[in-house]
């Protein structure tokens, strides 16, 4: 019998897990996969959850590892529309971290493992979940050979992504959307001119994004017509070079991937004594790099109504209060990136023209461009 058991490794199941040993409950956090996932989705940590970080004493390792974005660009037409400093957003983390997701959840891991070294058990992929009202068993297979196993837990929590099998067995519904947009992703050597800042290219083609990341790299993306699964680098290096004149080195890349959009949020995140965090609860796209930074900011509220919880404190109305607010972030989150998307799409050049002086006007605007960089740093 543990105190909690949490079900998936990826970055917020990790980051829950590290708070809750940080507490001194007893904590197991299983893992379908038997190996960290290589894949590289999240670079942006935003200030809010950087904070949030610092609680489980991770930002500063991560902060020494990442690219400190301090400013953001907007360019259209060779001409720069916009520039955003984050330095004001939050003055103990005056910067956007970018750091590959794989490095933040190797980080993340360590942590953990260093309060409790058999915290994480691997292998094990959840099926089956039953609340007996005072504690609840996960059932699942572990292992190659497949043998079923049991796990009880006083309370449990689903961190098991946006395909959740914990949602799914506790028949919470989700509702949603997909988005029309598309985009090509891929990494290459960061050989331009444009330091740690942020560029967003508003091209009549449609956005092209560039990030810097650790290892003088840099992460483009290319809003799509369609999704170009079988797209090659010179594909995307094409397409970079067509709409901003920029050339990247193909033969050099490092990381290529082609991917659609939807939203999906759960109905509810909290059933008997089970909850559920980050893109279990809330899918939102990743344009304006946003989903793991809110579900980080759940779990850092949950993890001491679970403490409270576990000591016999009452926290119904708590529960309630956080489900409320937890599920108003994740919609102001889905606005912010729906309006990211929608600012990103191929518009004819006349009209950006236009859209762009008018922008370049309200920048003018110190309050504009403080109230911009707050949104783009999800310092609502
Ligand atoms: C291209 C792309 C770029 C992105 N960029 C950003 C960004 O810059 N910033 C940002 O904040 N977000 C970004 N995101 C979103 C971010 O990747 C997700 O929000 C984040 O990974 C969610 O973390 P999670 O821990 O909730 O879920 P996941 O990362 O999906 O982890 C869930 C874990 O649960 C495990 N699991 C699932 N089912 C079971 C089971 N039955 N039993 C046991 N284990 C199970 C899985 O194997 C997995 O390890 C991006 C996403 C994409 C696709």
């Amino acid at each position: 019998m543990f105190d909690v058991l949490v079900v998936g490794a990826g970055p917020v199941g990790l980051y829950l897990g590290a708070l809750l040993l940080q507490e001194g409950l007893s904590v197991r956090i299983l893992e379908q996969r038997s190996e960290a996932s290589p894949h590289s989705r999240a670079i942006g940590i935003h200030p809010p959850a950087l904070a949030a970080l610092d609680l489980a004493g991770v930002a500063t390792a991560m902060a020494a590892e990442g690219v400190h974005i301090r400013d953001g660009v907007a360019r259209s037409g060779g001409r720069e529309v916009a520039r955003l400093s984050f330095e004001q957003a939050n003055p103990a983390w005056p910067f956007v971290l970018a750091l590959k997701q794989a490095r933040t959840e190797a980080i993340l891991e360590a942590r953990v493992l260093e309060l409790d070294p058999d915290a994480v058990v691997r292998g094990f992929c959840v099926t089956s979940l039953n609340d007996g009202g005072t504690s609840v068993t996960l059932s699942g297979t572990h292992g190659g050979g497949g043998q079923n196993v049991h796990f009880q837990g006083r309370l449990v929590v689903g961190a098991d992504g946006a395909r959740s099998t914990v949602r799914r067995l506790l028949g919470i519904p989700t509702a949603g959307r997909d988005h029309p947009d598309r985009y090509l992703m891929g990494d290459f050597p960061d050989t331009g001119s444009d330091g740690s800042a942020a560029v967003l290219h508003l091209e009549p083609g449609g956005i092209v994004e560039s990030f810097p990341l650790p290892g003088r790299l840099r992460r483009w993306v290319v809003h799509t017509d369609e999704l170009l699964q079988g797209a090659t680098a010179e594909d995307l290096a094409g397409l970079i070079l067509a709409r901003t004149g920029a050339a990247v080195a193909a033969e050099d890349n490092s990381m290529l991937s082609a991917f659609g959009v939807r939203t999906r949020m759960a109905r509810a995140m909290v059933r008997g004594r089970v909850a559920l965090v980050g893109d279990a609860v809330h899918e939102i796209s990743p344009i304006g790099g946003q989903g793991m930074n809110l579900g980080w900011l759940d779990a850092a509220e949950l993890a001491p109504i679970m403490a409270a919880a576990l000591q016999g404190n009452p926290t119904g109305a708590v529960l309630r209060a956080f489900e409320r607010t937890r599920m108003q972030a994740a919609r102001a989150a889905a606005r912010q990136a729906w309006l990211n998307m929608a600012l990103g799409r191929p518009a004819p050049a006349s009209y950006l023209d236009v859209r762009h002086a008018g922008v370049g006007v309200a920048f003018r605007l110190a309050p504009v461009r403080e109230l911009v960089a707050r949104r783009f740093t999800m310092m609502h």
